[in-house]
Formats: structure tokens, C-alpha cells, sequence
């Protein structure tokens, strides 16, 4: 046996009931090994042992009081995955769906995803079982508070810098970096995805869904075709869905159809986006509403149902394991040929190998999605430097970090002689910079 199959089985069977850890670790090292294998100086080196056990994983109490003075006590996470390339850096997830194993796969995909980036950026990822939905702001805040009264201690400007995710936005992250800065009395980047205010960066909220679609329209542009007339369905409606149907609408194309976790809006006359906005953003409500403005639109029950809509081109940008073989095969025979993931790990392996198989232009997410992890790049830079750049400079960073990322993936994967697989490629390109960044570094 391989090497890399050898280390896969041992990291499976020492870590037991963590599926979606599994999947992330088999996913990225089966398409490693042939890399890995032709290079005995990583298995020397203990690389793929070390790359696949994260550096710390903190586990933690968090109490909190409801508004009618009840105690209730979730479970905190942070796993600090690998420090080889810079500070670990990675979000905060609160879901009720949030375990041990979510955090350590989203953890390790944050790994090869801060390399792509370019940026010193190590990876992490942390969050909590608490369900923010249906709770008051008073009862957000205490949450908030609580999770990071023992949070703090972790983490720092050096040492590991979180930042939001799904159901962390900027009013959470307001409330922990309050906390933060209360505790350890003083002002530092230790948070990205902050409020403008108070050393936010611009452009970081519509980062990751703009960064999505600049990839996507550099790879179309490289395949001789674009985004423009073309109809594209995004799942989710959250901060990632949201701009990436903004900026896929501003460069011409026609999205249809949005979701959450209840079920999906269909609009033959393409999504208005400030109807989305203010059901969301604004009154934090559901996205059946939409039909209550748009008389046209359909809403039907059961989220899966989104990848049945005919469509050129799928986003993916809600949750992980949204989109199954069975979709797969579904968005292929309705012609659809580029799928790039906003969300992480939101297609299973067998809808990628149903993508690959038939030549679908497939990016996962740890290439589509890093403008999100990029722009908190520059919210640290802008941080450490006391400036604010202009939403227009940033913006062009993102785009440029985000062509060079598609450029990247797409060289590595030709250079191994598996053009256009930028599974591949993306796993090779990531794991190569932090891997050489170990090997120098010794055996720690
Ligand atoms: P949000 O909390 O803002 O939004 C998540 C959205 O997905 C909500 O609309 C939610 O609906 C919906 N959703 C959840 N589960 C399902 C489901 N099974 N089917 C359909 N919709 C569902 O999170 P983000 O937009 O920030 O994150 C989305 C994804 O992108 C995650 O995988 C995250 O890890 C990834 N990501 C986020 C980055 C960021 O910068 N925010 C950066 C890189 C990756 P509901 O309200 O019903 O729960």
C-alpha cells in the first residue's frame, strides 16, 4: 500500500465517528498520491501524519442565560489545524449541526485554502452548537460573550485570527471582539470580517461570493466562453449566496434561483436582488417571503429540489454535503457545465466524480471560495499598517489573488497531466507551499 492510502487509513481509524473530517482527508489526499508518492522526502518527513492531526484543538464549556433567565450550555471548538505558513486563520461557525468533526474537516480545508491565497496565512476554524436562529440580540450577545470569555486566551493577532461563518456575520463578530478587547484591554487584529468602524475592511462582506465569481468568469474566459446570458442557480441565501448572484448578475449573467435550508425560490425573470437583501439582511427572514414581492416567482419546500432547475452554471454556496450524486447527474443532463463552490465541501464525492466524469468545469471550494479568507488577509495588513484602503483597491486585489489562485490550480493540474482537473489541482498547489514550509521548519 501507498504512503499516502497507509496514512489515510490510520488517520480514519484513529479517528473514529468523524465522517466529514473523513471525507475532507479522503477527498484531498486520494487526489495527492500520486504527488506524494513520486516525493519520499514528505514521507521522511512525516508530512501527511503531521498535516492530518491539527497542531490544537480546544474544546469548551460555553453557559449562557436566555431571556426568561433560563441556563443553557453549548459545546465551543477552536481547532488550530497548522501554523507552517503564518497565524492560524479561519471562521467561527454557530449551527446546531456544529461537532467535533465539522470543525477539524473545515479546519483542514482551511489549511490548503490560506496557501492558495498566496497570503502567510496558517489555517483554523472554530464554532459552536448554538442555534442562533429565533434568538433575541440581547441572547446573541451573551452567547457571544460566553464563547469568547474562554476564547480569548487561544487566540491573537500572532497566533490565530478567527473571523465569521455560517451564522457569524458582523453583529457577532462585533459582540466577540467587544469581549476581546474588554478582557485583554487592547486593540488588535484579532478578529477579521470586523465592523468598518472599528477596523473592518471594506469589500470583506461581499468578498467570498465576488471572489466565487471572478474565478468562475477567468476560467470561462479561458475556455473561450463567459457568464454573460447565461442562467445560473445559487444555493443558500446567506452572506456567500447573496454577493456571489450580485456579481454573477453584474457581469451579465441571469440568476434564478436562491435557497436556505427550508426550501428554494425559482424567478423565470431572474432573482431581484433588493428583495433578497431586505428579507435577509435586513428583517433576517426566511426566503419564502420572496414571493410575497415577486408575483412570478415559485417557492417550493426541500432545499435539494434547486439542482432539478435547468441552469448553465451551479453555485453551491450554503452548506457542506448540499449537492449529491443524484444532483449531480440531475445538473448534467440539464446541460449545465461549470459548477464552482461558494460553500465548503457542499458536494459529496460522488457528485464530484459525476462532475469530473463528464467534464464539467468543477472548482471546489477551497480554490472558489478563498476571497472571503483572503480579503481578512488585507483586513489584517490594513490592521498592522493603521489604514483603510478604498472598497475599488480591494476589490481589485481580490480579483487579481482570485485569477492568480484559477491560474495557479489550473497549471499545477496541466503540469501533472490532468488538464482542467482542478481537484487536482487545487490539492497539489495547497498542499505543496505548507508542506516545503514544514519540511524546513523540522519535525514539530
Ligand atoms: P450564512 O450563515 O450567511 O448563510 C448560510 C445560508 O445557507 C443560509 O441561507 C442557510 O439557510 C443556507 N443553508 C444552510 N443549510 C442549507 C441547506 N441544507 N440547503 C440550502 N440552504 C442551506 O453563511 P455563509 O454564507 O457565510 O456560508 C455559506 C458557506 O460558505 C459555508 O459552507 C461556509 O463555510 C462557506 N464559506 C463562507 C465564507 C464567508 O466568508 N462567509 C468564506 C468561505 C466559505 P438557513 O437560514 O435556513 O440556515
Amino acid at each position: 500500500m501507498s504512503y499516502t492510502m497507509k496514512v489515510l487509513e490510520k488517520v480514519i481509524q484513529q479517528n473514529p465517528n468523524e465522517p466529514e473530517f473523513h471525507q475532507a482527508i479522503t477527498e484531498t489526499l486520494t487526489s495527492l498520491q500520486p504527488f506524494v508518492d513520486a516525493h519520499p522526502e514528505y514521507e521522511r518527513a512525516g508530512i501527511l501524519e503531521r498535516l492530518c492531526e491539527p497542531e490544537r484543538v480546544i474544546i469548551f464549556r460555553v453557559p449562557w442565560v436566555d431571556d426568561s433567565g433560563k441556563v443553557h450550555v453549548n459545546k465551543g471548538y477552536r481547532v488550530q489545524f497548522n501554523s507552517a505558513i503564518g497565524p492560524y486563520k479561519g471562521g467561527i461557525r454557530f449551527h446546531p449541526s456544529v461537532s467535533l468533526s465539522i470543525i477539524k474537516f473545515l479546519g483542514f480545508e482551511q489549511v490548503l485554502k490560506n496557501s492558495l491565497t498566496g497570503l502567510p496565512m496558517g489555517g483554523g476554524k472554530g464554532g459552536s452548537n448554538f442555534d442562533p436562529k429565533g434568538k433575541s440580540e440581547r441572547e446573541i450577545m451573551a452567547f457571544c460573550q460566553s464563547f469568547m470569555t474562554e476564547l480569548y486566551r487561544h487566540i491573537g493577532a500572532d497566533t490565530d485570527v478567527p473571523a465569521g461563518d455560517i451564522g457569524v456575520g458582523e453583529r457577532e463578530v462585533g459582540f466577540l471582539y467587544g469581549q476581546y478587547k474588554r478582557i485583554v484591554n487592547s486593540f488588535t487584529s484579532v478578529l477579521t470580517g470586523k465592523g468598518i468602524s472599528y477596523g473592518g475592511s471594506l469589500t470583506r462582506t461581499e468578498a467570498t461570493g465576488y471572489g466565487l465569481v471572478y474565478l468562475l468568469d477567468e476560467m470561462l474566459r479561458q475556455h473561450g466562453n463567459s457568464i454573460e446570458n447565461k442562467t445560473v442557480v445559487v444555493s443558500g441565501s446567506g452572506n456567500v449566496a447573496i454577493f456571489a448572484a450580485e456579481k454573477a448578475q453584474q457581469l451579465g449573467g441571469k440568476v434564478v434561483a436562491l435557497s436556505d435550508s427550508n426550501g428554494f425560490i425559482y424567478d423565470p425573470e431572474g432573482i431581484d436582488l433588493s428583495v433578497v437583501k431586505e428579507i435577509k439582511l435586513i428583517k433576517r427572514g426566511r426566503i419564502y417571503e420572496y414571493t410575497d414581492y415577486r408575483k412570478k416567482a415559485v417557492y417550493t419546500e426541500g432545499s435539494r429540489g434547486i439542482w432539478g432547475i435547468k441552469c448553465d452554471i451551479a453555485l453551491p454556496c450554503a452548506t457542506q454535503n448540499e449537492l449529491n450524486g443524484d444532483d449531480a447527474r440531475e445538473l448534467v443532463k440539464n446541460g449545465c457545465f461549470a459548477v464552482c463552490e461558494g460553500a465548503n465541501m457542499p458536494s459529496t464525492s460522488e457528485a464530484i466524480k459525476v462532475f469530473l466524469e463528464n467534464k464539467v468545469l468543477f472548482v471546489p471550494g477551497k480554490a472558489a471560495n478563498a476571497g472571503g479568507v483572503a480579503v481578512s488577509g488585507l483586513e489584517m495588513s490594513q490592521n498592522a499598517m493603521r489604514t483603510a484602503w478604498t472598497f475599488e483597491k480591494i476589490d481589485r486585489k481580490l480579483k487579481e489573488i482570485m485569477i492568480n489562485i484559477y491560474n495557479n490550480i489550473a497549471n499545477v493540474a496541466k503540469e501533472v497531466g490532468q488538464e482542467d482537473n482542478f481537484v487536482v489541482g487545487a490539492n497539489i498547489a495547497g498542499f505543496k507551499k505548507v508542506a516545503d514550509a514544514m519540511l524546513r521548519q523540522g519535525i514539530v
